[in-house]
C-alpha cells in the first residue's frame, strides 16, 4: 500500500516534469509505455543526481548519468546498478554496500524517470536477469608474491611500495569500491617539521609528536611504534606528494591534543584526494584489484608461516598462494556493533558510527584465528561532531579545527575546551541536555574555514534537515535551536573578551584566532559517534604480526587501523594518515624483501 502511494506521488510529481519537455518519446504499437528518453532526479550523498533513462518496447535500454556530485570512487556504484537494472529490466534493486546514499539517490532518479514516462514499474517487461541468484561458484587457485587485503589508504601504500620494489602484488577488496574509512575521512596528516611549518616559523620535531601522541593515548601506546610513526611521518607525506602525486593545501590545521599546528591538509580537505591518487598510481603500476572479494581465511603451513589467503568473490572462490607475504590492511571494526560490544559494552547500538560499512574487523578475526595477539581492543574513539541523524562526521567541524568555533549546550553555555581531545569532548557532549552540542561561528570564521568552497553539499544537506541555521543575529540563531538566547549572548561576550586577552580562563582554549562578532552567524547541532578503533593486531616496528607468545608470525604483516598499540586509549586527529602511510609503506617494503 505504502509503495503504491509512493508511486502515485512520483507519478504526480514527474508528470508535471514531463510537461517541461523532458520526454522525447516516439511511440510503439505493441508496448504500453511510450518509447523515449526520460529524465529523472534523485538526491544522493553529495546532492542531486540527474539521469536519462531510455525505454523501448517496455524495456530499459540505456541509463545515462547526466550530472551528480557524489564522492569520487563511490560513484562507481551507479555503473553496477545500471548493469543490474539493464539485466533485470527493473529499478527495484538493493543498494550497493558501502554506497547506500549514492545508490538510493541513483535509484530514486531512475524511478522518477520511469514515472515521468507515465509508467509504473509493473508496466516494464518481466525479465529474469538472475541478479543476486547464486549459481555454482568457480574455484580458482593462483600464486602471487604478495596479497594485500583491503584497498584503503594503508593497503594502497603497502601495494605501491611492494610493487615498486619489484614484487608481484594483488589487492583484494571486500566492497565494490576502494577507499574504506580513508576515503570518507578529512585525511589531514600530522607531519612534524614540515615545509609549511617552516614558512610559518613553527618549531616542531618528531620528539614533540611522540610526546603529544603518548600523552593523547594516556601512555597506553607502544612507544616503539609511536616513535616509528613520528620519525617517518614527514618522509611519508613527502612520498605521498612526490611519488603518489597527492596535492597538499597551502595551509596547516591545528588538531586537538597536538601542542603545535602540524597537520597537512589534502586538496579539498578530503580523503578523496588520497584515494584518487593512490588508485591512479596503482593503475600506472599495473596493480590488479579484485573488488567484491572479501578475504575469509589466512592459509598457514606446518610451521605456522602464512602462505596465502582464501577469498570469496561474487562468482569465484579464490585460493591465493603467496611466495612472500600477506599484508592485512582491512581497517577497524567501528561498523561491527557486536564486536564493539564484545570489547567495550558502553559502545553499543545507541551510538552511531562515522565508519565505512567495510570496517567490520575481519582482519582482526582472521589474524586472531591463526594465533596473532590483539592489543587495546577496548579503546574505541568517538568523534564529537557528527550528524545527529546518520552519525556521519561533519566537515563543518573544520571551523573548530581552525579555532573559530564556540561550542555551547542547550542552556547557551560553554562546557568544554573546543580544541580538547575527542574522547573528552565526546563524553562532555554526551553529558549535556539532549546529548547534543551546538557549534557557533561567525561570518569571518565561516569564510576562513572555506566551508562553502570545500563542503557545499554537506551545508545544503544540513540546511535541509534543520541541522544548520544561518541568521543575522544571535537571538535568531538561539531561537532556531531553542537555546537560551540571553545566556548565549553572555557566553559570546565573554569569549570575545578572552580572544582580546589572548587567554581563556574558563576552558583554556589553546588557540583563540578570532571573535564571534560579524553576522551572519552559523550554528549546527551535533552528536558524538564511533570514529576509530584504536585496538587491533599487535605488530612490531617492522609491521610484522606478533603472536600471543610474543613471536613474529612469518609471512604476515599488518598496517593501518587494523593494528593496535599506536594510539593508546585515544587517537589524535590527523595521526591516522601518518600511521597508515608510515606502516603501510614499511609493510610493503618489508614484505617485498
Ligand atoms: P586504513 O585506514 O587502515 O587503510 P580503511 O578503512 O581505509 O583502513 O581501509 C580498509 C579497507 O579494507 C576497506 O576498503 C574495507 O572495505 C576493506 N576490507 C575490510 N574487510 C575486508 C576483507 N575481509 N577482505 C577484503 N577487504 C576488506
Amino acid at each position: 500500500m505504502k509503495k503504491f502511494f509512493t508511486w502515485l506521488l512520483i507519478m504526480i510529481l514527474s508528470l508535471s516534469l514531463t510537461a517541461c519537455g523532458t520526454s522525447v518519446g516516439s511511440g510503439s504499437a505493441t508496448s504500453t509505455i511510450k518509447d523515449g528518453t526520460y529524465t529523472g532526479e534523485g538526491i544522493g550523498k553529495g546532492g542531486p543526481i540527474k539521469v536519462e533513462v531510455t525505454i523501448k518496447d517496455d524495456t530499459i535500454t540505456g541509463i545515462k548519468v547526466v550530472s551528480h556530485s557524489e564522492t569520487e570512487g563511490l560513484d562507481k556504484s551507479m555503473d553496477t546498478l545500471t548493469e543490474n537494472i539493464l539485466k533485470t529490466n527493473s529499478a527495484d534493486q538493493d543498494a550497493i554496500s558501502g554506497c547506500t546514499l549514492t545508490s538510493k539517490g541513483f535509484l530514486e532518479a531512475v524511478n522518477a524517470a520511469i514515472a515521468s514516462a507515465g509508467a509504473t514499474p509493473d508496466m516494464l517487461k518481466k525479465i529474469d536477469g538472475n541478479v543476486g541468484v547464486t549459481t555454482e561458484k568457480k574455484n580458482v587457485e593462483e600464486t602471487r608474491d604478495i596479497v594485500i587485503i583491503g584497498a584503503g589508504g594503508a593497503g594502497f601504500n603497502a601495494a605501491i611500495e611492494a610493487k615498486m620494489a619489484g614484487s608481484d602484488v594483488l589487492i583484494i577488496e571486500k566492497l565494490p569500491v576502494a577507499g574504506g574509512n580513508t576515503l570518507i575521512s578529512g585525511a589531514e596528516y600530522a607531519a612534524p617539521g614540515n615545509w609549511l611549518q617552516k614558512k610559518e616559523n613553527i618549531s616542531d620535531n618528531p620528539q614533540l609528536m611522540i610526546e603529544d601522541t603518548l600523552k593523547g593515548g594516556d601512555h597506553k601506546n607502544d612507544p616503539e611504534l609511536v616513535k616509528t610513526v613520528a620519525e617517518n611521518a614527514l618522509d611519508g607525506a613527502v612520498w605521498l606528494r612526490d611519488v603518489v602525486g597527492v596535492e597538499w593545501e597551502d595551509e596547516l590545521m591545528f588538531f586537538g591534543g597536538h601542542s603545535v599546528k602540524r597537520s597537512l591538509i589534502p586538496l579539498g580537505a578530503s580523503g578523496q584526494e588520497i584515494i584518487k591518487k593512490q588508485l591512479a598510481k596503482a593503475e600506472e603500476l599495473n596493480i590488479p584489484i579484485y573488488y567484491d572479494t572479501p578475504a575469509t581465511e589466512l592459509i598457514t603451513d606446518k610451521s605456522g608461516k602464512v602462505v596465502g589467503v582464501k577469498a570469496e568473490g561474487t562468482d569465484t572462490n579464490y585460493t591465493i598462494h603467496t611466495n612472500k607475504a600477506v599484508i592485512i590492511a582491512t581497517g577497524g571494526f567501528g561498523s561491527n556493533i557486536e564486536m564493539r560490544k564484545k570489547y567495550n559494552p558502553d559502545i553499543d547500538e545507541t551510538i552511531l558510527s562515522t565508519n565505512s560499512v567495510g570496517s567490520t574487523g575481519d582482519g582482526i578475526v582472521m589474524a586472531e584465528k591463526i594465533g596473532a595477539a590483539l592489543t587495546g581492543m577496548e579503546y574505541i574513539q568517538t568523534y564529537p561532531i557528527c550528524d545527529p541523524l546518520t552519525g556521519t562526521l561533519l566537515y563543518y567541524d573544520d571551523a573548530r579545527l581552525y579555532g573559530h568555533t564556540v561550542i555551547v549546550n542547550k542552556e547557551g553555555k560553554r562546557f568544554v575546551e573546543e580544541l580538547g581531545r575527542r574522547d573528552v569532548m565526546s563524553m562532555a557532549i554526551k553529558a549535556q541536555t539532549g546529548h547534543a552540542a551546538y557549534e557557533l561561528i561567525d561570518h569571518n570564521g565561516f569564510v576562513e574555514s572555506k566551508l562553502q568552497e570545500n563542503h557545499a553539499a554537506e551545508l545544503d544537506y544540513l540546511y535541509k534537515n534543520d541541522l544548520l541555521v544561518k541568521a543575522d543575529t544571535l537571538d535568531e540563531v538561539a531561537a532556531f535551536f531553542e537555546i537560551e538566547a540571553e545566556e548565549l549572548k553572555k557566553t559570546v561576550t565573554n569569549y570575545n573578551s578572552y580572544v582580546d586577552a589572548g587567554k581563556d580562563p574558563e576552558f583554556n582554549k589553546r588557540s583563540l584566532p578570532s571573535k564571534i562578532e560579524k553576522g551572519p552567524f552559523y550554528m549546527i547541532k551535533a552528536v558524538p559517534a564511533v570514529h576509530h578503533t584504536m585496538g587491533g593486531i599487535k605488530i612490531n616496528p617492522n609491521a610484522q604480526v606478533i603472536n600471543t607468545e610474543g613471536k613474529v608470525i612469518e609471512g604476515l604483516y599488518a598496517a593501518g587501523e587494523v593494528t593496535g598499540g599506536i594510539h593508546g586509549t585515544n587517537r589524535l586527529g590527523s595521526n591516522a594518515l601518518a600511521d597508515i602511510t608510515v606502516f603501510g609503506r614499511i609493510a610493503g617494503q618489508n614484505a617485498a624483501k
